[in-house]
């Protein structure tokens, strides 16, 4: 059984100006599409063709790269929406207060985590026991090899922002969480 591409969740240009049509056609449709037909071409004929997408990843092994990588740009996607970003509501808002001091504790945290992870990888916001927590990972890296449940995601790979922001990753970040991230999707992983 072939790993799917999931479509996305929103059209290609909804994002912007924040994160441009361009950005999304080759991030999506060239880097996202890409690991998953390398994990196609690397499990077709293995034990592994008839395991689900996070089995391929905890197996890890040579696979482990691109299905982590197919894993985490889809729950990035989910972690933005058009109109999104600034204040949290809900459930995730109590456990941000609860676990960080306050809402900017946690936008400094979670700035200074993506901002500060050297070269390729991710920022996370995960739930660990009844504690939220910042993570950053490296490369493919992902929580989902842990006991943390991830809530949200930042992609920091240069692909990820060299189009629109070229080198100034801070500015991608900032406008990542003013005006892009999803606060419902974090509110259903909390509650999930
Ligand atoms: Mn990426």
């Amino acid at each position: 059984m072939a790993i799917e591409l999931p479509a996305l969740p929103w059209a290609k240009d909804a994002l912007a100006p924040h994160i441009s049509a361009e950005t999304i056609e080759y991030h999506y449709g060239k880097h996202h599409a890409g690991y998953v037909k390398k994990l196609n071409a690397a499990i077709e004929g293995t034990d592994l063709a008839s395991k689900s997408l996070v089995d391929i990843i905890r197996a890890g092994g040579g696979t482990f790269n691109n299905a982590a990588q197919v894993w985490n740009h889809t729950f990035y996607w989910n972690s933005m929406k058009p109109g999104g970003g600034g204040q949290p509501s809900g459930a995730i808002a109590e456990a941000i207060k609860g676990s960080f001091g306050s809402y900017d504790k946690f936008r400094d945290e979670f700035s200074n985590a993506a901002g500060s992870q050297f070269g390729s990888g991710w920022a996370w916001l995960v739930a660990e026991g009844d504690k939220l927590a910042v993570k950053k990972t490296g490369n493919a890296e992902t929580p989902i090899t842990t006991s943390a449940k991830p809530l949200l995601t930042i992609d920091v790979w240069e692909h990820a922002y060299y189009i629109d922001y070229r080198n100034a990753r801070p500015d991608y970040i900032k406008v990542f969480l003013d005006s892009l991230v999803n606060w419902d999707f974090a509110n259903q992983n909390l509650s999930g």
